[in-house]
């Protein structure tokens, strides 16, 4: 199995979720493959809040929806503008706390996972994915 642009374009989607404001997402291939990986697409994806900065990482086609929606969710905590809206937001938000959840992939799911408790805070299911089967 592995990831359409569709389905990446639409991850990115569920990620803008996670950001306190408005957020734009350019998505484009990613120019700059790895010759020893003949055949695995990858994009460049890109994340611009609303207010300054931006944030990108390469997901590759070869990984999973809820691989892909983590390593996202894990990119997204890295954006850390000196002023703007965002400025002191913690992303992705651990509900219920002021700072930001630890991003785990558990399955076919992405989990938010409370730095101080170490509970798992949220659980989410990526778009597009088959429900996980238990
Ligand atoms: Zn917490």
């Amino acid at each position: 199995m592995s990831l359409t642009s569709g389905e990446v374009a639409a991850l990115a989607g569920q990620a803008t979720g996670f950001v306190p404001a408005t957020t734009d997402v350019h998505i484009a291939p990613h120019t700059d493959d790895d010759p020893y990986r003949w055949g695995s697409a990858s994009w460049q994806v890109r994340f611009v809040p609303e207010g300054g900065g931006s944030v990108s990482l390469v997901v590759s086609a070869d990984g999973s929806a809820a691989e892909a929606l983590a390593r996202m969710l894990d990119q997204l905590s890295e954006y850390g503008p000196e002023q703007g809206a965002l400025w002191g937001q913690a992303i992705p938000a651990c509900p219920g706390h002021r700072h930001a959840a630890r991003v785990e992939v558990d399955g076919g799911e992405v989990v938010l996972v409370c730095p101080d408790t170490q509970e798992p805070m949220l659980r989410v299911q990526p778009v597009g994915a088959e429900p996980p089967s238990r």
